[in-house]
């Protein structure tokens, strides 16, 4: 409902620009074209966690695109998702680039799978951020002509801590088993065809632990075909941490 209405006075009010907050919102040209310019990059967390895949994050934790990321994710500016969608997009695709999947070339739709947020979370922001903007990856991916889909495998198996404020050990430990892939859906055996090319993504790259946490699940419930790659929105390094985070 607060998404409805958030969607439905968007349309109505004048809004600031996102990005700078001037007076040509949702995203001015200037700040719009500065996320066109980013260039995806692999990124590696400093001590990353065991199990991480390669990582390709859009941009760093700066400029346009972190105001845009919390303008969408904490505010609830719901039309951004489509720009952010487009910023992960790249990610998505020059990871692909760098570390092909086996059966990406195939018919076989790769297949987007989100991090999944806290439902606490999601309530308390009043929608699911990273859902909507990977369906955005997705469908964008999917008008250039390639058969994507976004399908959340993933659950949270438990409830974790928020974790603003934990260095690297406490976010992995407070991570560590927490995440489980619904049972059947990940294309492992018992399922007809070859398991299916997933893309691990998240919105926000930081230590790692929750991709690989993720990663971690996804393998454990196909029988070791997690995927091989993960796309983010952005990187940050852990001293510039992120205001609110999903947990
Ligand atoms: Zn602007």
């Amino acid at each position: 409902m607060r998404g409805a209405w958030q969607e439905l006075a968007s349309l109505l009010l004048p809004v600031a620009c996102a990005g700078c907050g001037g007076r040509r919102g949702p995203l001015c040209g200037p700040c719009g074209a500065e996320l066109t310019e980013l260039r995806p990059r692999r990124v590696t967390p400093r001590a990353a966690p065991p199990g991480l895949p390669p990582v390709w994050a859009g941009g760093g934790y700066a400029g346009a695109l972190r105001s845009v990321l919390l303008a969408h994710k904490e505010r609830g500016a719901l039309p951004l998702a489509e720009v952010l969608g487009r910023v992960l997009a790249a990610a998505v695709l020059a990871a692909l680039a760098a570390r092909p999947l086996p059966g990406v070339a195939t018919s076989t739709p790769l297949l987007l799978v989100p991090v999944p947020s806290a439902r606490a979370a999601t309530a308390r922001r009043g929608h699911d951020p990273l859902r909507r903007i990977t369906l955005a990856a997705a469908g964008q991916l999917r008008a250039s002509g390639r058969a994507v889909r976004m399908t959340p495998l993933l659950r949270q198996r438990r409830a974790v801590a928020d974790q603003v404020g934990l260095d690297r050990a406490q976010r992995h430990a407070n991570l560590d088993g927490a995440l489980a892939a619904h049972s059947g859906r990940t294309g492992g055996p018992g399922r007809a065809g070859p398991p299916a090319p997933m893309v691990l993504v998240d919105d926000l790259l930081t230590t790692g632990a929750s991709l690989a946490e993720a990663g971690r699940a996804l393998r454990a419930g196909s029988d070791g075909h997690g995927p091989v790659v993960a796309a983010a929105v952005i990187a940050t390094p852990l001293r510039h941490p992120i205001g609110g985070t999903r947990r």
